[in-house]
């Protein structure tokens, strides 16, 4: 094990409300336990945050918000301050932090420790924009002076799943902070532990009472109690395109807040006969087995060429097999388990329905072991685009290969879902690059690469893949309102 040693058995903390800057219990007393998916056994109990706690928070991160409080009259440069000292915190922290994560999610200690990194990262690259969000002065029609300004929304509320914890809370944050929002952040009810901790860093760090609060809780309780509330003013949602609907339904039905929507996909990856093959079956791999699958923008279809697909089928089994899956505190581990029983149950019913549809199982197709929720990596070829494995968001470690003949045709067939999230394509040629970066629905396309995702580039889905953008400046706009102020400028004046 490199780059700072694991502690196996990182103490729990934190399990309380952060509400205002205070560690609270639930109004309902209630608790809820969080699990290691290595073993599917309780790590400790966390408070439960329901509709009665999700109403304190928002009214703390009001009166942060209030005309004359210390977050408002804030100077922009030191809110950036405030946010390069939480990265820091972040940083000095990352041992701990990613061992809890690994503790409670399951995921490779280095890989934890690399999504912290890009959690720290993306703050920072936040706090920098922090004093250069203005408007513009407009050389409007008429005797008037006229310039807008780009205030923040107001209180937001952010509801974000368990596949990347630190990484979902960061991308919230970063943007809202930095436009002097406050905010009331639901972590997913697999994946608490991390948040709570960062929520101790935000106070440590010196930001005011109830600009940050963390409520740990359930979706349809605490959750849809963000969705539905009269005083939030815009709310971030990452997970299911299913529970997108729910929240896009609730804004409607209440005070039509802003929704920001970061959904699902079925992203294809396109792989040409004159690509180089090593580099394409590795990204390929990678592509939809990093993070055990539980990617939203994972390349889960791969699209082959015919003339190469037997040999390409061949090295993506062989990378699968080789594929190190066990104790996500070793260093050598490369997969530990998915995130719970549901998602491992939801697993194999879609690898067994690629069996009985005729799919070829290459390798995998199984759990591994009889504890925990391990799986084992799985490739399947012969799939063909009626497959339920070539339709649904597996969410897991399952690669499905699919023949193409030309470019066209591969187009047609990878635009041809509801998701429009990501897409890939691996080739030599510069044109062919360009032909099908232009033509795929997707709001992410990378050639010879895949998966690049950055603090500086936007980041979100056509169609049911959201709605919005994620990081860069894009963000930023999600999270301000633009007043047009117009001075009358008489005429003799001029
Ligand atoms: P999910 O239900 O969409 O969960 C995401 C977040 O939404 C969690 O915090 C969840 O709370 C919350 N939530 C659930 N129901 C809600 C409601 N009615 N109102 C407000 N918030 C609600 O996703 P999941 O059940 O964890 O996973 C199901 C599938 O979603 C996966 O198989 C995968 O296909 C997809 N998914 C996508 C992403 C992504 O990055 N786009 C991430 C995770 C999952 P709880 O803590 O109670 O779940
Ligand atoms: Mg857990």
């Amino acid at each position: 094990m490199k780059m700072g040693d694991p502690i196996l058995c990182p103490e729990i903390k934190y399990t309380q409300l952060f509400i205002n800057n205070e560690w609270v219990n639930s109004q309902s007393g209630k608790t809820f336990p969080t699990l290691n998916p290595c073993t599917g056994k309780e790590i400790c109990q966390v408070q439960e945050a329901d509709k009665a706690d999700v109403d304190l928070a928002v009214k703390a991160a009001r009166a942060a918000f209030r005309r004359g409080s210390p977050w408002r009259k804030l100077d922009a440069s030191k809110r950036g301050q405030l946010m390069n000292k939480l990265a820091r915190l972040m940083r000095e922290n990352i041992t701990y932090i990613a061992s809890l994560e690994t503790l409670d999610n399951g995921k490779p200690y280095l890989d934890a420790r690399e999504d912290i990194i890009a959690a720290t990262e993306n703050i920072e690259y936040y706090a920098g924009w922090c004093d250069k969000i203005h408007g513009q002065t407009i050389p409007v029609d008429g005797s008037y002076f006229t310039f807008t300004r780009h205030e923040p929304v107001g209180v937001c509320g952010a509801i974000i799943p368990w596949n990347y914890p630190v990484q979902m809370l960061a991308w919230k944050l970063g943007p809202t902070l930095a436009c002097g929002c406050t905010v009331v952040v639901k972590p997913a009810e697999q994946t608490p532990l991390t948040a709570l901790y960062i929520a101790s860093l935000i106070k440590e760090a010196g930001f005011p009472p109830g600009v940050v609060n963390i409520l740990p809780g359930y979706g349809p309780t605490a959750g849809a109690a963000i969705a539905e509330h009269m005083d939030i003013n815009k709310v971030a949602f990452t997970g299911s395109t299913e529970v997108g609907h729910l929240i896009m339904q609730a804004a409607g039905r209440t005070n039509l807040k802003r929704v920001s929507l970061e959904l699902g996909g079925k992203s294809p990856f396109i792989i040409l006969e004159d690509c180089d093959l090593d580099q394409a079956a590795m990204f390929a791999h990678a592509a939809v087995m990093n993070n055990h699958g539980q990617n939203c923008c994972a390349g889960s279809r791969t699209y082959v060429q015919e003339s190469i697909y037997e040999e390409f089928v061949a090295r993506c089994k062989a990378m699968a097999e080789m594929r190190i899956v066990g104790d996500p505190y070793d260093g050598m581990t490369q997969q530990g388990p998915q995130i719970d029983e549901e998602q491992f149950n939801k697993i194999l019913g879609l690898i067994e329905s690629g069996k009985q549809q005729g799919a070829s199982l290459q390798c995998g197709g199984e759990r591994q072991g009889d504890i925990g929720y391990f799986v084992k990596p799985t490739v399947f070829s012969d799939v063909t685009d009626d497959m339920r494995i070539a339709k649904e968001e597996i969410f897991g470690p399952v690669q499905s290969i699919l023949k193409f003949k030309d470019i066209d045709e591969v187009i047609e067939r990878a635009n041809n879902t509801s998701y429009g999230l990501a897409a890939g394509v691996m080739t030599r040629d510069i044109n062919k690059a360009l032909k099908i970066s232009q033509n795929l629905d997707a709001g992410s396309v990378w050639v010879n690469c895949y998966d690049v995702v950055k603090s500086q580039t936007p980041f979100g889905g056509f169609k049911k893949s959201g709605q919005g953008r994620e990081l860069r400046e894009y963000a930023l706009h999600e999270c301000t309102e633009i007043k047009t102020v117009t001075i009358n400028f008489p005429e003799k004046y001029l």
